[in-house]
């Protein structure tokens, strides 16, 4: 039995003034009937951690390095993000993807350091406009699927958060049938891959996604939650979402 969970991506907004949300999110889910995540910029990590208190509440990383320590200016080892109080780190965003140039071959080596560091790795996948319109996007997304998770990958440490890249942030979804058709192409492909183990892992669907469309796209076979952007950072909104789920 898959557990459903509601992730949130803060990306590059909130301060610790934020931290009041959170602590409305809390209260008003004590007990949610699915996985709580809230993946704030690194800086709120810790604050973040010590406002949830060991409580249904997780905090994770947007990214990570793939070595566990070195001369990397600027870069976060997995090991760190856990030390700060993260369970889980977002990985390969279309946003990093794009504006950092990561390839699917970095993403699984991330995807490694998170695991050997006893983070959740989410990783995003997902096809552009143009890509859907050459009706390419299996293709595409069956790659970076292929090439991003990790050969040890398991339901237990990996999560897969199916991103098309022009829903996000954008108001449009794709059809609950377009989203019908990836998650079972999808499902079909871990198993394939990792035979029965391929049942275990959690497929979040990502792109738009807002308290008045998440009941439709949680009912579509195979969704198994949402990586949530901008409907994450209100506390009513996001936590309409998990009552959804
Ligand atoms: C995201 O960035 O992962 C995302 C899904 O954003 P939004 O919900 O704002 O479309």
């Amino acid at each position: 039995m898959r557990r459903k969970l509601a992730a949130g991506n803060w990306k590059m907004n909130g301060s610790r003034t934020a931290l009041a949300e959170v602590e409305a999110l809390i209260a008003a889910h004590p007990a949610p009937g699915c996985e709580m995540l809230l993946c704030p910029p690194a800086t709120l990590i810790a604050a973040m951690a010590a406002t949830a208190k060991g409580g249904p509440l997780k905090v994770g990383g947007q990214d990570c390095h793939h070595k566990p320590s070195g001369a990397h200016t600027g870069d976060l080892s997995a090991a760190m993000l856990a030390e700060a109080g993260a369970s889980h780190v977002i990985l390969g965003h279309s946003e990093r993807r794009a504006d950092h140039g990561e390839t699917s071959a970095l993403v699984r080596q991330k995807a490694e350091a998170a695991k050997a560091a006893g983070l959740v790795a989410i990783v995003c996948i997902g096809e552009t406009e143009a890509e859907r319109d050459a009706g390419r996007e299996l293709d595409v997304v069956g790659g970076q699927l292929a090439e991003s998770l990790p050969d040890a990958a398991t339901g237990a440490d990996t999560v897969i958060a199916y991103e098309p890249v022009w829903a996000i942030g954008t108001g449009r979804t794709p059809s609950e049938a377009q989203i019908a058709a990836m998650h079972r192409f999808l499902r079909e492909r871990l198993v394939a891959r990792f035979g029965e183990g391929g049942e275990a892992f959690r497929l979040l669907y990502g792109g738009s996604v807002k308290p008045d469309n998440a009941a439709a796209i949680f009912a579509i076979p195979d969704v198994d939650g949402a990586l949530v952007g901008g409907a994450s950072l209100k506390a009513g909104d996001f936590g309409a979402i998990i009552t959804a789920l």
